[in-house]
């Protein structure tokens, strides 16, 4: 519903009423058949049950169809005076026996009555203070199941007038008149079971005059013409509405129209459009309605696109210079006074899914009608454009503007008492309070609440109480806790926050050990109203599995595996950041860092909840490694020898997953297995060894034990390989089982002086024949390199060392044996050239005196000191001297020292001189 000015100030009305009263009946019956036998026939309940009309509706039974034959005929001389003649047939159920039922009507005269074709009697309980108007049914038998009743009655209707001082019901115009009901006005012009609750088909056929003061007439109502039948001076206008419908969306209207038809294509599909234009219009008023009417289609495709398949069966306008006060969503074909506003048209079309399709339960939950009449020409007009002012912003300006002390926030939207409020705050309330909604589920539930809604509960009735639980169920949250101060606050409620999340890295990845990445995370106020206090969780156990965090700043809190963000205050347009680094762990390989936030905050949406950096796959390295005890050789049976393999990490992370191969065949068949250690497998003859973790730089080893069987001859070998990317070596042992060693096996002799520069030569002694023998010189202990034959010359380096030789005997079925000579200690070699030195020269003061040394080995080094007397001569150590004074009489000789490495020192004197002259 809409209201007009300058009529009455009541505000526009929605539609909505509910259907399926069996529910209802059986309940109502319920408590009346509990203390009677479940056979007794009852008299059905005069209410059913609506906390703002107690006295309206009507139980113990259901009404499936409506058909009502009505014959207008005008006043003279005024045609307001009008009177009908009417017929109404109700086909219903009785879930329980009923011994009488009752229904709402108010004026008018009952002709008769019968129930199943057979008399009733009927009594009329009326009080209109407390809006009571009962025909009460006393049926000749009483109903059970369905049955029928036909009742006839005559008069001039009268209006209808509510509580809030409006009219409603049948209104008498000029040319006609008009029957629109909500909230119960259906009763003034047939006997209804005026409840929200008992929702029926409908035939209502309208005879009337064909013409009045020469001027056509015509005869609106709901759903489809079914036919338009002429007797004469009078044509009867037959209307079917096949679908569910509220008794207050019933409708008539007659007069002198102009009636339009023509069709409308939805996506549902195609629909016929019946409008009805008072001929008395106004040019101008005309042409707003024509331009209204034009978009028709357009709206109805947006809703389809919103709310779901269009519910109606046809559809239409009925436009009446009538003073009604108001326009009203009457089903499928909507009743406007004088003219059709965009506007009115836009909020009465979007009734035909909210209020009609979908009807309120109780006359308090009359918001959800209205609150989407209200809200749906803001969101149409700001999604074609024509507004830029969002219905977000729209509503926030009024409630901005709204003091706390309007009546508005005075009384609770859903659940009020008093009907002559009813249509005093469900508007624009009701339009914040489903914005509020939108704002804290955001637009994809939004929409999905309300298609579900009219998907769920087309053809019935549904409450506040349905829509909040459906809420809740679409959105996966619990919506109370910020729309209940909306539905039920008597105090102005606040305005709803709405922020987006969002993560990210600052790496595009892949990372390596050592790396860091900062992770920040982003709250938007994309809402009205300023963000504080509201909390995230951020799950990090993808990120310190590979990485450790770094210092946290204040608002992030660390909770073990997550962190939790409070977000500081952020006014509205504004963000709010916090970052946190965390540096890649050195052992990381492959794998990710990741974080996702996530919040239970309403008002939220998450744009990026998560964020995730690859770490780069470090390539492992690591070395395969044997061993046994007893070391590879002869071995008898019934020996144990002990393997143990090994893998040593070389790279700089930990090696995971890695494994080996040890090749068992040669072994398996001289031996068995004894024990296996830890991640040891055989299969078959290969033994698997399953790497366990290994630290960078540590060594994983295991051990197993085999035990020799065979007595004699075979040999046993193990090779071992990685079978896993980065490993390296294929170590092999072998040892030999039951071989004597070879013998005779002398100890070899050392032949030779033993003097640097000289040759030594290993006598081996006499071998069994066939044998190989080979040499290994050894110098201190220690193996000379490429020192493997039977001589070797002694070097100046061996000088005060002991010399070995080693010699292996090798032969054919013999284990071989090794034999080491005694050792020779090494002396310095002797120069073979030392030639008598002697100097040249007059032995006379101031003559220079010079040394001759001759020729000796390559590789000496000659030293020079010259002698007066037996006393070395101060700095005199040249192979020339000149003689001075103090050499006056006295003689002179030279020393000549030679000297070579690995060799003894050899040293010469010159002979003396005769005595120096002077
Ligand atoms: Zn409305």
């Amino acid at each position: 519903m809409m209201s007009f000015p300058p009529s009455l100030t009541r505000p526009a009305r929605a539609v909505a009423v509910a259907a399926l009263s069996g529910a209802l009946c059986v309940g109502a019956l319920g408590a009346t058949t509990a203390t009677a036998a479940a056979a007794d026939p009852v008299a059905g309940a005069r209410t059913s049950g609506d906390s703002l009309f107690p006295n309206v509706g009507n139980g113990g039974y259901d009404v499936q169809h409506y058909d009502l034959d009505i014959a207008w005929t005008p006043g003279a001389p005024v045609a307001s005076a009008s009177t009908i003649v009417a017929t109404a047939k109700i086909s219903a159920t009785a879930a329980a026996p009923l011994s009488e039922f009752s229904l709402d009507f108010e004026g008018l005269t009952v002709d008769s009555i019968t129930v199943d074709g057979a008399p009733a009697t009927w009594e009329r309980d009326i009080d209109a203070a407390t809006t009571k108007y009962k025909l009460v049914v006393t049926p000749a038998e009483p109903v059970e199941g369905d049955f029928t009743a036909v009742v006839a009655y005559s008069g001039s209707p009268v209006a209808h007038i509510d509580p809030d001082g409006s009219r409603e019901g049948w209104i008498a115009g000029d040319d006609g008149a008009t029957a629109v009901n909500e909230p119960v006005g259906a009763m003034t012009w047939y006997p209804v079971n005026n409840s929200l609750k008992d929702k029926a088909k409908y035939d209502i056929k309208l005879t009337i005059p064909r013409l009045m003061d020469g001027e056509s007439m015509a005869a609106a109502s709901n759903g489809s013409l079914h036919s338009k039948t002429r007797n004469g001076a009078l044509e009867t206008w037959h209307w079917k509405q096949p679908n569910q419908m509220v008794p207050y969306l019933s409708m008539v209207s007659i007069g002198k129209y102009e009636v339009r038809e023509s069709v409308i294509e939805l996506e549902s599909g195609t629909y016929r459009d019946w409008t009805f234009l008072d001929a008395a219009m106004t040019s101008s008023q005309r042409t707003t309605t024509l331009a209204s009417l034009a978009q028709t289609q357009d709206i109805m495709r947006w809703m389809e696109s919103k709310f779901g398949p269009y519910p109606g069966v046809a559809t239409g306008a009925v436009v009446d210079r009538i003073n009604v006060g108001y326009a009203l969503e009457t089903q499928d074909r909507s009743f406007y006074q004088n003219s059709v506003s965009k506007g009115t048209l836009i909020h009465e079309i979007a009734h035909q899914w909210f209020g009609n399709a979908v009807s309120p339960s109780d006359w308090s939950d009359l918001w959800l009608n209205e609150g989407m009449g209200d809200y749906a020409p803001r969101a149409y007009n700001y999604d074609t454009g024509a507004t830029t002012t969002s219905p977000e912003t729209s509503y926030y300006n009024s409630w901005n503007a709204s003091a706390p002390t309007a009546g508005q926030w005075q009384v609770p939207l859903a659940g009020f008492t008093d009907p002559a409020i009813l249509f005093d705050y469900v508007y624009g309330r009701g339009g914040m309070t489903f914005e509020t909604l939108r704002t804290i589920v955001g637009d994809a539930s939004w929409f999905e609440i309300l298609r579900t809604w009219v998907a769920e509960n087309n053809g019935s009735d549904a409450s506040t109480a349905d829509f909040v639980a459906l809420a809740n169920r679409i959105s996966g949250t619990d919506v109370t806790p910020v729309l209940n101060p909306w539905l039920y606050g008597t105090a102005k409620p606040a305005w709803a926050s709405k922020w987006n999340l969002s993560v990210a890295s600052d790496s595009a990845g892949p990372l390596a050990p050592g790396d860091t990445v900062a992770h920040t995370l982003t709250a938007q106020n994309t809402g009205k109203v300023a963000i504080a206090g509201q909390t995230v969780t951020v799950d990090v156990a993808d990120l310190v599995d590979d990485a450790r965090l770094g210092t946290l700043p204040a608002e992030l809190a660390n909770l073990g595996g997550k962190l939790r963000w409070t977000i500081p205050a952020t006014a509205a347009g504004q963000t709010a950041t916090v970052t946190f680094p965390a540096t890649v762990k050195e052992a990381a390989s492959g794998g990710t860092v990741g974080i996702s936030a996530s919040t239970s905050a309403l008002g939220s949406s998450c744009v990026t909840c998560s964020a995730s950096t690859a770490i780069a796959d470090q390539a492992d390295a690591w070395t395969l490694g044997l061993s046994a005890d007893p070391l590879p050789g002869a071995v008898d049976a019934g020996d144990e020898i002990t393997y143990t393999v090994s893998a040593r990490n070389t790279a700089v992370h930990a090696l995971l997953g890695a494994t080996a191969e040890i090749d068992l065949a040669d072994v398996l068949d001289d031996a068995s297995v004894v024990s296996l250690g830890a991640g040891l497998e055989l299969d078959g003859t290969t033994l698997r060894w399953s790497v366990p973790r290994v630290a960078s730089g540590q060594t994983a080893r295991a051990e197993f034990t085999v035990e020799v069987e065979s007595e004699s001859g075979a040999t046993l070998k193990v090779s071992a390989a990685p079978a896993t990317a980065g490993g390296s070596g294929e170590p092999t042992l072998t040892h030999t089982v039951g071989l004597k060693p070879l013998s005779p096996a002398p100890v070899p002799v050392v032949s030779g002086t033993g003097r640097v520069g000289t040759v030594l030569t290993a006598r081996a002694g006499t071998w069994p024949s066939g044998t190989a023998l080979a040499f290994q010189w050894s110098v201190g202990g220690k193996v000379v390199p490429g020192a493997t034959g039977a001589t070797y010359r002694l070097t100046p380096r061996d000088v005060g060392r002991v010399v070995t030789v080693a010699v292996t005997g090798t032969k054919s079925g013999w284990a071989p044996v090794t034999k080491v000579s005694a050792p020779l200690k090494v002396a310095p070699g002797l120069l073979t050239r030392k030639p008598q030195p002697f100097h040249v020269g007059l032995p006379k003061v101031g003559r220079t005196l010079k040394v001759k040394a001759g020729t000796w080995d390559s590789g000496v080094k000659l030293s020079y000191r010259w002698y007066r007397g037996s006393k070395a001569i101060k700095g005199a150590t040249k192979t020339s001297y000149k003689l001075k004074k103090a050499d006056a009489g006295q003689r002179i000789r030279v020393k000549v020292t030679a000297t070579k490495p690995g060799y003894a020192t050899v040293v010469k004197y010159t002979p003396r001189t005769s005595r120096v002259l002077r």
